[in-house]
């Protein structure tokens, strides 16, 4: 019997979806990867997953693992093996509010995790443009970050437990709720952000925290990037760590969200080289009780900041949200970052993280080196400048595989001589491969190349993605 035979027969016709029907799984995000898989097999529990996995290996047949396919670099794509859809097991099985933690299965939608966990008056911070389409499963293997790594940390600091199916088809349960536990290697760390080429995610134990009770949202206008780490700093220190989100937007970025959304307002009536968007966030009684004025204290205290550095002229304008319109506005246009740099092609997009002082280096450099390579050249970005994490977008005056391969080697140059990272958030899947062998440790590549091989030594775990040929 041929392997999808076996699987209609074990798991149900519904369960395993060929033809014209895969169209919904086979285009990612950005129109730049797409798959021709053997078939879309789309198992309804941690059982079917594992029976998946036990006749691809018989087989020798590769398995991807897909989720929202909202991930930037073809990790999840095929052509040929088996596309492994998480989409039926999308149950969160239990939220536990005095513990602060939920279990869930690996298909949950990010906003449907947003949502379960407000009805307990807590969140699930992780949050970032794409979380309409994420699943729990996508995050934790990309180990996604978004606008608020600064105080929650990356997704592996939001994970209690996990349970994956090995790709013998072995469960592996570490569906711990445990803060502490320090028994033998950290397996758990080892499949977050995997990327799938380890075994795939079926469930996990999530991290939840105390809703904020307000928020005061602010767009700030400056100069230079000096100032604006020195606003950080002061206002974490005066809020206790309140900081959930800061958001850089250089005047690129706003023009190219007004060449998208022509009816938005710009931020501010002049344009300003430098647009930053800071978010607090307060849970406690003293900071977001209303005063007898009706004011806020934790937008008071973000206000009084402002006032005495536009007093200074370090801050040239400012903007504080007076509603929840308004702070919608704001996130949207940041939001809007995926859609603004796809917006033209040919381009070379690239997420790289580097110290929070070596942003402004890291972004003066890259363009001259830009403009050596291609004169015409132009470029974008946008930087969760909290975590360091920058987006930068360059835009080729003509689709030339040489020109683009230069560009990427290029930046992936600066941010190794700032000592950064080329692969902040995405991952690295098939797009970063090239930097992964340019750049990474070669030794940590070997490590990394025995332990794949230990775990799934007939190479049928989304083979081709994220390490590259030794
Ligand atoms: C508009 C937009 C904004 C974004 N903003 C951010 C951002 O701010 N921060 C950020 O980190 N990312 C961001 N991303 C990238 C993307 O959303 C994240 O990488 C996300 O974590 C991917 O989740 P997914 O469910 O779509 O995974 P997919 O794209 O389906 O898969 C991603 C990778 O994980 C593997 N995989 C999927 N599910 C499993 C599983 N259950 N077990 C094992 N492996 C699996 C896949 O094989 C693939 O290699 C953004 C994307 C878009 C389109």
């Amino acid at each position: 019997m041929d392997i999808l035979a076996a699987l209609r027969t074990e798991l149900g016709d519904d369960a395993v979806v060929t033809g014209d029907a895969m169209g919904p799984w086979c285009h990612d995000w950005t129109g730049g990867y797409t798959s021709a898989p053997l078939a879309v097999v789309r198992p309804r529990d941690t059982v079917g997953v594992s029976a998946v996995m036990r006749a691809a290996q018989a087989s020798g047949t590769a398995v991807v693992p897909i989720s929202g396919n909202t991930g930037l670099n073809g990790g999840a794509s095929t052509q040929g093996g088996l596309l492994l859809s998480l989409d039926r097991m999308k149950t969160i099985r239990a939220i536990d509010a005095t513990a602060r933690s939920a279990v869930v299965d690996a298909g949950v939608i990010l906003s449907q995790m947003h949502d379960a966990a407000a009805a307990h008056d807590l969140i699930f911070p992780l949050t970032f443009g794409a979380r309409g389409s994420a699943m729990i499963g996508g995050v934790l293997s990309t180990n996604a970050g978004g606008s608020n790594v600064r105080r929650y940390g990356n997704t592996r600091d939001l994970v209690l437990g996990i349970e994956a199916v090995l790709p013998n088809g072995r469960v592996m349960d570490l569906m711990g709720h445990l803060h502490k536990d320090n028994t033998g290697l950290n397996l758990k760390h080892l499949m977050i952000g995997a990327e799938g080429t380890l075994g795939i995610i079926t469930a996990a134990v999530l991290r939840l925290f105390p809703k904020p009770r307000a928020y005061a949202t602010a767009m700030v206008a400056l100069n230079d990037l000096g100032p604006a780490l020195d606003l950080l700093n002061r206002v974490q220190d005066a809020s206790r760590g309140a900081v959930e989100a800061f958001e850089f937007m250089p005047d690129t970025y706003i023009d190219g969200h007004l060449a998208i959304k022509p009816d938005a307002r710009p931020p501010f009536d002049r344009r300003y080289p430098v647009n930053i968007l800071i978010e607090l966030g307060a849970t406690a009684a003293q900071d977001t009780t209303p005063l007898a004025d009706g004011t806020v204290p934790i937008t008071n205290l973000l206000e009084d900041i402002l006032g005495q550095m536009i007093a200074d002229g370090t801050v040239l304008d400012a903007h504080v949200v007076a509603s929840e319109a308004q702070r919608r506005d704001m996130w949207a246009r940041r939001e809007a970052a995926g859609e603004i740099g796809f917006r033209k092609r040919p381009l070379v997009d690239t997420d790289v993280a580097v110290g929070l002082t070596d942003v402004d280096a890291f972004l003066r450099n890259v363009r001259s080196g830009l403009l050596a390579l291609d004169p015409d050249a132009t470029d974008w970005a946008v930087s969760h400048l909290g975590d360091g994490n920058v987006h930068y977008v360059a835009y080729p005056s003509r689709d030339d595989p040489a020109l683009i391969h230069a560009i990427r080697a290029m930046v992936d140059a600066v941010t190794a001589d700032l000592n950064g990272s080329f692969s902040a958030e995405h991952g690295i899947g098939l797009s970063k491969r090239i930097s992964m062998a340019r750049h990474k440790d070669p030794a940590a590549l070997d490590a990394m190349r025995a332990i794949k091989a230990a775990l799934d030594p007939h190479g049928i775990m989304n083979p081709g993605k994220m390490l590259p040929d030794a």
